[in-house]
């Protein structure tokens, strides 16, 4: 992860890029990123969706990659770690939907009546 941060930020200010990086732009990138992965896989069925060719791959592949780059820029300008978030999430994700309580349900976690 340092890394990747490291490589990013070099790719920004060879391109004196990063005068546009603000964090408002960031994550707004980082969303056009993610639609345009929603774009590979709009109109398929779900079946479809997981049998992707090659070339598909390659594209999804290829806009994980940007999705993820701006979220690590997004994270470098407060300091934080997107490893270290994503586990703290999944630790409060765990708490919020207890296995035994939700297991085979899609539900929300204020949609549970007991
Ligand atoms: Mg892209």
């Amino acid at each position: 992860m340092k890394d990747l941060k490291k490589q990013l930020r070099l790719f920004a200010a060879e391109r004196d890029w990063d005068q546009f990086h603000s964090p408002k732009n960031l994550s707004m990138a980082m969303s056009v990123e993610a639609a345009e992965i929603l774009e590979i896989f709009q109109w398929m069925s779900d079946e479809e969706s997981r049998q992707l060719d090659q070339q598909k791959l390659q594209h999804l592949e290829e806009e994980i990659g940007d999705v993820m780059n701006y979220l690590v820029a997004l994270a470098d300008k407060f300091g934080m770690d997107p490893l270290e978030a994503a586990r703290k999430k999944i630790k409060l994700n765990a708490e919020k939907y207890p296995a035994s309580r939700v297991r085979g349900s899609a539900k929300k976690y204020d949609e549970y009546s007991d």
